[in-house]
């Protein structure tokens, strides 16, 4: 077990602490919110703290920028990099919500521990949220499909090659406005000769390394004809299932919904916890427990899977429509006849975009 990270109380973090540098040149007028691709386009400003002489200090919004950093900068030698992805939605009446952001603040403290780094305090991560939110409050795009994604991400900085970690670190979050996320449904492809993380890794971690090697796996499945791996692991000789892509695994099979138990191989999803509490509140029997391959493939030849989707920030639920290895291709169940992932997506965006009552306390106003 990862020894457990004791935020510090840091009271005197308030916006006040914060200074604000706001553009000249704002791109706002120049962005066309009705064609935006994912990732490409960013807001005006940036949020940065960096952690030097052993406190975090100069907290700032300012335009976003490029950065200045050192050839020999740790992190982009020896990869002490995590981030973090989530949501901000304008409300039918106008208002900013962000979906549970203190969850990504504490994620990103357990990514910090994993590799090493100097965890970025709650209020810190909240604090420069919301300031560097309200700078950019224009940012958050109108209408139904559309959502300002987040980025937060923490590098070791100092300019050191030697193979420690970092003694200063630079936190920053910028934003990016989204379109909907055009999620198809996708072909999951079980890949022998890969895998993603082990127990004893750092799949638990949202770290910069864990995405890189995922890559080449990821584009020769795509020439299979497969849009996603589900990466699986061996444990005692038995073929496990982890994850699908960079999405948590749900499937339901006789009635049960089952999703793998979290280790330090799989990544802890917020939309996965949400998912499970919307799904047991309304009676569904949800096992978090290992589930391997065979008893998967299985459950799709004999037709007892009622539904099969990944879980993530960027589209909520995708759907699953196929699985497959190099030996055989199972088609499952048609999108179309399926009910409970669209009902539960549809419990969680409508909470989301302030339609539905926030029951469970899940959304921060700005
Ligand atoms: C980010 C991520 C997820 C999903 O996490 P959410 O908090 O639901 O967005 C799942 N698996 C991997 C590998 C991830 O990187």
């Amino acid at each position: 077990m990862l020894p457990k990270f004791k935020p510090t109380k840091m009271n005197e973090i308030d916006s006040a602490n914060i200074t604000i540098e706001k553009t000249e040149k704002s791109n706002l007028k120049t962005t066309d919110f009705a064609n935006l691709k994912f990732g490409e386009t960013k807001s005006d400003h940036m949020f940065i703290a960096k952690f030097e002489n052993g406190a975090w200090q100069n907290l700032e919004v300012k335009p976003f920028q490029n950065l200045s950093l050192s050839p020999s900068c740790i992190a982009l030698h020896y990869g002490q990099s995590i981030f973090e992805g989530l949501k901000a939605f304008r409300n039918l009446d106008g208002k900013i919500a962000v979906f549970r952001p203190d969850k990504n603040a504490e994620r990103l403290q357990r990514s910090a521990t994993r590799m090493a780094m100097e965890p970025v305090p709650t209020e810190i991560f909240l604090e420069g949220l919301r300031t560097l939110l309200s700078v950019d409050s224009a940012w958050v795009p109108n209408g139904e499909d559309k959502s300002l994604y987040i980025r937060p991400f923490q590098f070791g900085d100092e300019p050191n090659i030697g193979v420690r970690a970092s003694d200063s670190y630079t936190f920053i979050i910028f934003t990016s406005p989204a379109g909907k996320y055009y999620s198809k449904d996708v072909s999951v492809f079980v890949h022998d000769d890969y895998v993603r993380a082990v127990r004893g890794g750092a799949g638990m971690a949202k770290a910069a390394g864990n995405y890189g090697p995922t890559l080449l796996p990821a584009a020769q499945v795509r020439e299979k004809g497969y849009d996603q791996i589900l990466w699986t692991h061996i444990v005692d000789g038995t073929r496990y299932v982890q994850e699908i892509g960079t999405m948590n695994f749900f499937v339901q099979i006789d009635d049960v919904l089952i999703t793998p138990s979290l280790d330090s191989s799989i990544l802890e999803g917020i939309t996965r916890e949400s998912l499970i509490q919307l799904a047991r509140d309304k009676g569904v029997i949800v096992e978090e427990r290992m589930l391997s391959s065979e008893e998967l493939f299985t459950a799709a030849r004999e037709g007892r899977i009622q539904d099969a989707f990944g879980a993530g920030t960027a589209a909520v639920i995708t759907h699953i429509a196929s699985i497959g290895t190099d030996e055989e291709h199972i088609d499952l169940k048609p999108v179309s006849e399926r009910t409970l992932a669209h009902e539960l997506k549809k419990e969680l965006t409508d909470i989301q975009r302030g339609i539905a009552p926030d029951r469970y306390n899940w959304m921060m106003t700005i």
